[in-house]
């Protein structure tokens, strides 16, 4: 061992002889100190992994005595979900009911089922402004993919008919039926938070000491930080690039989800075409709203409602909200202004100045 080596050997011993705490967030597998209950330093071991799985790159990073067996058992039951809810991969749930729309009902996992019992309370809340049953004009405007185009008017008006969440049946025995063939589900907006969820239930199963998870920005955190304090977590500011937030929120147990522009879209003459899209005009959403957040204990709740805010516009995503328990929401508007729950004035903090924040 050389000089330098030795004398940092002698510092790492210092500090966990001394009770100065070090935490590290970016090595996996590190071993870092933390305070226990009963104030002694106990070596809490962090492993982090990030796969592509449900059309989004997911980052899990567990900070556990068995992290590596945790972080697996994390990442496989996202890919488990993955092959009953996935719309595209062949033979899974979704994929089977699409297939028989109009045709006969499919016996699906209950996972599925309970999926999609959500996504029709989330309908049915939202009058629509959420619909399982969007996948017609998903695939028309075909954001993202290589066939993304504006469709003529025409085809919007004869694809509108075909969404219709009360075509959806939910049989007994778990058979699902869509009533008309040329329908389609697809739970591009909710299957992520109901994944996050699955993870933190499987989490608290096996007392799991703190995590961390990021779907693609739909963010989750297990209790708090290891050193005891609460996780911040950031908000993608709409208007600048991936990474540079526009608010942190601080907290334990809890999600949170942003819908925006900015995540899926193209531009043509000008205009950006996203991937949120309202089902009464068959078009973009476009109600003032650039970027939706949720804050909730339930990431399912989290995500499904992120996605209706941003189609139903400021006033109407207040009047929906404030009757919920645990719900709190963040809204950018493209006129520079975010209306914000009142519950979140001292768990959240801005950094964008030109900001006009407005507490509902
Ligand atoms: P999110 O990123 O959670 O806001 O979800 C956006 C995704 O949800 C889109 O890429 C579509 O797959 C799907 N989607 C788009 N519009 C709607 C809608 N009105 N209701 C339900 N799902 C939608
Ligand atoms: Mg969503």
């Amino acid at each position: 061992m050389n000089y330098k080596r030795f004398a940092f050997a002698i510092i790492i011993l210092l500090i966990i002889l001394t009770g100065v705490y070090f935490i590290s967030d970016i090595n996996n597998e590190e071993i870092s100190q933390i305070n226990n209950e009963n104030n002694n330093n106990i070596a809490v071991k962090q492993s982090e992994g990030s796969e592509f799985l449900m059309n989004t790159l997911v980052r899990v990073r567990i900070h556990d005595e068995n992290s590596e067996e945790i972080l697996e058992g994390a990442l496989s039951r996202i890919r488990d979900l993955e092959k009953v809810l996935s719309k595209t991969i062949e033979g899974s749930d979704i994929y089977k009911i699409n297939l028989n729309a109009g045709n006969k009902p499919v016996l699906v996992d209950k996972r599925t089922y309970e999926l999609l019992e959500e996504a029709l309370f989330f309908a049915e809340k939202t009058n629509g402004s959420f619909d399982p049953t969007i996948g017609p004009l998903v695939t028309l405007w075909g954001i993202g993919t290589e066939n993304e185009r504006v469709p003529s008017q025409e085809e919007i008006n004869n694809t509108i008919k075909k969404i219709n969440y009360n075509n959806l049946a939910l049989m007994d025995d778990y058979n699902v039926y869509l009533k008309n063939e040329e329908m389609s589900i697809d739970l591009g907006a909710i299957a992520k938070g109901y994944a996050a969820d699955k993870i933190i239930t499987y989490l608290n199963e096996n007392d799991v000491e703190s995590a961390f998870i990021n779907m693609g920005g739909n963010v989750s955190v297990h209790r708090k930080k290891v050193d005891g304090s609460l996780w911040n977590i950031g908000i993608q500011d709409p208007d600048r690039t991936r990474g540079n937030i526009i608010a942190a929120v601080k907290g334990e147990d809890i999600s949170v989800v942003t819908s925006g522009n900015y995540e899926r879209y193209f531009t043509e003459n000008g205009i950006r075409y996203h991937h949120i899209i309202d089902p009464d005009s068959g078009y973009p959403a476009k109600n003032g709203i650039i970027s939706s957040t949720v804050i909730s204990n339930d990431s399912s709740y989290a995500d499904a409602l992120s996605t209706s805010l941003y189609i139903m516009g400021v006033e109407k995503s207040f009047e929906l909200v404030k009757n919920m328990d645990n719900i709190n929401i963040v809204l950018i508007t493209e006129d520079d202004k975010a209306y914000v729950s009142e519950d979140l004035k001292d768990k959240i903090t801005f950094t964008v100045d030109e900001l006009e924040v407005i507490y509902k």
